[in-house]
């Protein structure tokens, strides 16, 4: 059964042509018709775009753009718009082409006065509401099925389902169960470079590089349209972030190919755990993961992050520096957002009115950032690049601010728990700074900065070319000049001898390459 109502949009130009259609269909018809007059493309996909309309009676030949054009903004734009396109007699190729290009059905301008204009319209009303019924239908079988069509995952449901279930599984069984979050970095300009098909192809590769890397007894389903969740019972913290970093790596290191096209598309990954202060249902574990994958987002993207460090640990009793760090926020948020080396100047200053000691972070920031710089243009880097790793050089020890002064200034060696309180720097550093909202590129150099190349660093335990290359650079740098300053005591010591000991630890504590170079640099400057 036919809509009784019928609301059809006419783009021409020709007066007498619209009138011939109105007439037309008023004295051939039982349809009540209800029309929109316009003379331009433009117009059809702005109007089209926000009224519903039933069908378009489009002229091939419009002031602005030519119908087959239109049709093509109509297809991208996805308006969802039956189009009959008129042209004039002798012009039936075009017509073709216009249904070729998805118009539903043509007429010449004689036609347009006959039966033919209702019967036209009459089929292409038809076709309308068979293809939305079809359409319906498959949304109902899809409700119905487990898997994802493009990627053969689980689709969103069915996770929900397997969710449910092992979460209920752990409870019972006192296990524990994580959540691992994925979402392809920038793929809306992969869809936008490479076009949806390699779109497509990398969505269904990514899903077999991550069945690859998981267990059997793991769940990888398709969350959404470039989201995935991996479901992993029986597995604790420290073991989904292995995988995740497994994971992130493989993307990072896998070229898409698909003839001509080869890209790199990188991760971002949230992690949540039964474990997670908070959760009290399947749901939470979600949003826990959800929460921590858009901090990796935050970080700067081919990141990873867990929903434990998105909180505030409170285990560590730093009530007062949590205090000072809100008050610097506040401070530093005040400042003009656009102006990255004005707010850097601003918060040593704040932090130095806060507290005395700040000075001399403030003065090996600086001469640790000089270092940098002299580092980063041997190692050819851009000036864009040059200037992050500066920046961050400027911000790296910001996070000192959340570690209580007394064990900062303790001249005896540190206890085990005084020395973890200290290692939180880097990660309150990067909660201060991505407040702002100014720094994302170089939060990954401020959180990695202590990371080893051995791997045995912190917050990550990154390995070799897995610690961000400003971050690699930091460390050697950041660790020449703490040996090249007097402290209250141990004397600074010689840069020969400085320079030996990076020597000494390349490879194990940085990376060996950079301490070549910086050695070159240091040796230069005498
Ligand atoms: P971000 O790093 O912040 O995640 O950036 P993004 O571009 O990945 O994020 P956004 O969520 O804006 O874009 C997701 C894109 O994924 C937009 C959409 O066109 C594309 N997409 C979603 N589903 C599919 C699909 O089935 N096939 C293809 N080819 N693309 C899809
Ligand atoms: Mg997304
Ligand atoms: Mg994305």
């Amino acid at each position: 059964m036919l809509k009784q109502d019928v609301y059809i949009l006419i783009a021409d130009n020709n007066q007498p042509n619209i009138e011939t259609i109105k007439s037309t269909l008023t004295h051939h018809n039982d349809i009540k018709y209800k029309f929109d007059i316009i003379r331009t493309g433009q117009d059809i996909l702005e109007k089209a775009d926000h009224i519903k309309y039933d069908l378009l009676l489009m002229n091939r030949a419009l002031s602005d753009l030519n119908g087959i054009k239109v049709l093509d903004e109509i297809t991208k734009r996805k308006l969802d718009l039956p189009v009959i396109m008129i042209v004039e007699d002798g012009e039936e190729e075009l017509g073709v082409k216009a249904m070729d290009k998805g118009a539903y059905d043509y007429l010449t301008e004689d036609e347009i006065k006959t039966v033919s204009l209702s019967r036209a319209i009459r089929r292409a009303l038809q076709r309308k509401k068979l293809e939305d019924d079809i359409k319906e239908s498959i949304k109902k079988l899809e409700k119905l099925a487990i898997k994802d069509g493009l990627t053969g995952l689980y689709n969103h449901n069915h996770f929900k389902e397997i969710l449910k279930s092992e979460y209920k599984k752990a409870k019972r069984n006192i296990q524990s169960l994580s959540c691992i979050m994925l979402d392809l970095d920038h793929f809306k300009s992969v869809n936008d470079t490479y076009g949806h098909q390699f779109g497509d192809h990398v969505l269904i590769k990514s899903s077999e590089i991550m069945k690859k890397l998981v267990r059997d007894t793991d769940f990888v389903a398709r969350y959404g349209g470039e989201e995935f969740f991996i479901v992993l019972p029986n597995t604790n913290l420290e073991g989904s972030f292995i995988l995740a970093e497994r994971i992130r790596i493989a993307f990072e290191k896998n070229i898409f190919r698909k003839g001509e096209i080869s890209a790199v598309v990188t991760v971002s990954l949230g992690i949540s755990s039964t474990l997670d202060s908070n959760v009290t249902g399947d749901n939470d574990l979600i949003s826990n993961a959800d929460k921590a994958l858009y901090r990796a987002k935050w970080r700067g993207r081919n990141n990873v992050c867990t929903f434990e460090e998105t909180e505030f640990d409170e285990a560590v009793g730093i009530k007062e520096e949590e205090k000072k760090i809100k008050d610097f926020y506040i401070r530093l948020e005040s400042i003009n957002e656009n102006i990255k080396e004005t707010c850097i100047e601003s918060a040593h200053n704040i932090l130095l009115e806060m507290n005395s000691w700040w000075n001399n972070v403030k003065e090996h920031s600086v001469r640790v950032s000089n270092f940098a710089e002299k580092l980063t243009r041997e190692l050819l880097m851009s000036d864009d690049e040059i200037n992050v790793v500066k920046r961050a050089a400027l911000l790296h020890d910001i996070g000192m601010i959340g570690v209580n002064s007394k064990i900062l200034k303790k001249k005896d060696k540190l206890t085990d728990v005084e020395y973890s309180l200290i290692k939180r720097h880097a990660n309150i550093g990067v909660k201060i700074i991505e407040r702002t909202k100014l720094f994302h590129k170089e939060l990954p150099i401020i959180l990695h900065h202590h990371e080893r190349f051995d791997g045995n660093g912190y917050p990550h335990k990154l390995k070799g070319d897995n610690i961000p290359y400003g971050a690699r650079i930091m460390a050697i740098v950041e660790a020449y000049d703490v040996m090249r300053t007097d402290t209250l005591y141990r004397k600074a010591s010689s840069s020969k001898e400085a320079l030996a000991e990076l020597k000494e630890c390349a490879g194990k504590q940085f990376d060996p390459h950079m301490v070549d170079v910086f050695t070159k640099v240091v040796e230069k400057s005498k």
